[in-house]
């Protein structure tokens, strides 16, 4: 199993000259309009970087990327309230009600108010009522709280490595329970007088922007990790330009990237990275560019600066594959039936059960036993091009014959049914009916930004690209010193 460092690293040995920059940005306007793009972080459908056999060898290269999303792709809400998870100072619910005199309250013994509290961490295996019952708390008051809201009920969905802080008065009665979702993220569960309350907590997250930039010496993982940028954000800088830029094959010394990306602060300390927000690659002199939108409706989608997707209609491989196990071929042996035939497709070699994705926006029009094929899925999609998915172990139930698929969504999963010697998807693209090499056919982009949104993307984006058009120039002028 090789793993996605390697692939960025080709083995031409070359001056090293990297030029790293990385630093926060403080052009109030930019941060004006970066903020605007806080409100979601819609997840991006992780796009499949492309894969090249080696040209001349009859073995073909091992080569896989998988393909994560963003580190941090889960939505983020930001409340204004800035009520901090009641974590190392814990605030008795049994505490007298504030009064015009605060410090008189503040006065009475910490611990009679307080009670106790007890931090559990989940184990697996653990269920509410084990840990009611080691903290002395009842079954029936467990009950009381899951059952008193809607929201409270989501309690039972404890997960092993969570903490719950259980907070009881000196008697031993119940007060408060917080589960701790995430750094962010809590749910605090309360005795009132006739009940209980229960809240959502979150914290509120500052968002900053940062910038690296660099240019490629040995390989893009390495040049990006001096350049500071973690693995999660160098795969999603690859994801972005994979269908411009084979990471695998075409990365070449002199390359340079430009990443302008969000970081996530939670008390003035940096909980993670956010979404990549502009970005340039300079691949063999030839300028990429993207930008992240969000549209009115709350779609994410990174974008050239003129508005058109950087995506393409099509996945170039609808597996996260390990080996490319055989090319588009004229004609070849076919190692089960021992004659030459030709080969119009490609076979991706995956573990039984790996998704199979629909490789662009379509409708199932066949989904059954293919002779030789075995289980099969075949797609029309738009501009008169079908897919076809052989072999399949199994279909994704719900997606029967007729129904619309989105790009991405997975339709299969890998199997060998039919004639074939081990488990792989067999994948062909077709053009009006005819074979085409669904590793080098020319894709079809994506939609560009909506009409009705032009204006909009242009707004929030002309900033972000007048930044990158500044950084490059800055690392232009860096390389020739
Ligand atoms: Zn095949």
């Amino acid at each position: 199993m090789q793993d996605y460092k390697s692939l960025y690293s080709f083995e031409r040995s070359h001056s090293r000259k990297n030029m790293l920059r990385k630093g926060l940005f403080a052009l109030p306007l930019l941060i004006l309009f970066v903020s605007a793009l806080y409100a979601d972080f819609g997840e991006q459908s992780p796009p499949q970087t492309s894969i090249q056999t080696s040209p001349d060898s009859a073995d073909p290269i091992v080569v896989k990327l998988k393909l994560p999303t963003l580190d941090n792709s889960k939505p983020i809400d930001i409340e204004l309230d800035n009520t901090p998870i009641a974590a190392s100072k814990p605030v008795a619910a049994a505490a007298p009600p504030a009064k015009q005199t605060p410090p008189v309250v503040v006065k009475a013994t910490p611990k009679e108010i307080n009670g106790k509290w007890s931090i559990h961490k989940v184990k697996s295996g653990d269920t509410l009522a084990k840990i009611f019952s080691k903290y002395g708390l009842s079954a029936k008051l467990l009950h009381n709280i899951v059952t008193s809201s809607p929201e409270s009920a989501k309690l039972a969905h404890i997960k092993p490595g969570q903490e719950l802080r259980i907070n009881t008065d000196t008697a031993g009665e119940f007060i408060t329970l917080t589960q701790v979702i995430d750094a962010i993220h809590s749910l605090e569960i309360k005795r009132t007088a006739d009940g209980f309350s229960t809240e959502r907590i979150k914290q509120q997250v500052e968002y900053r922007t940062a910038f690296s930039n660099g240019t490629i010496s040995q390989s893009l993982f390495l040049s990006a990790k001096e350049a500071g940028l973690s693995d999660p954000l160098i795969m999603s800088l690859a994801n972005i330009f994979a269908w411009d830029i084979d990471f695998a094959l075409e990365i070449r010394s002199g390359d340079s990237f430009t990443v302008i990306y969000q970081e996530e602060f939670l008390n003035g300390k940096k909980l993670r990275n956010g979404p990549i927000l502009a970005a340039e690659f300079i691949n063999r002199g030839k300028s990429f560019q993207a930008v992240r939108y969000i549209d009115k409706t709350g779609d994410t989608d990174y974008f050239t600066p003129e508005g058109d997707s950087v995506r393409k209609a099509f996945l170039r491989s609808p597996v996260d594959f390990r080996r490319i196990s055989s090319r588009f071929q004229g004609a070849r042996y076919h190692p089960v039936l021992g004659k030459k035939r030709p080969h119009r497709g490609v076979d991706y070699a995956a573990r039984t059960g790996t998704p199979v994705k629909a490789s662009g926006d379509g409708k199932i029009i066949f989904r059954g036993r293919k002779g030789g094929y075995g289980k099969t899925v075949v797609l029309q999609h738009g501009g008169g091009i079908t897919t076809l998915y052989a072999h399949l172990n199994s279909y994704m139930l719900k997606r029967k014959k007729g129904s619309r698929v989105k790009q991405g969504e997975t339709i299969g999963f890998v199997g060998k049914t039919g004639v074939a010697t081990g488990p792989h998807l067999h994948y062909e693209f077709r053009l009006n009916g005819t074979h085409r090499n669904p590793l080098t056919v020319k894709l079809p982009a994506a939609s560009p930004v909506a009409k009705a949104y032009r204006d909009d993307f242009k707004l929030q984006t002309a900033p972000l690209t007048a930044q990158l058009a500044t950084l490059s120039r800055i690392l232009l002028a860096d390389a020739q010193l």
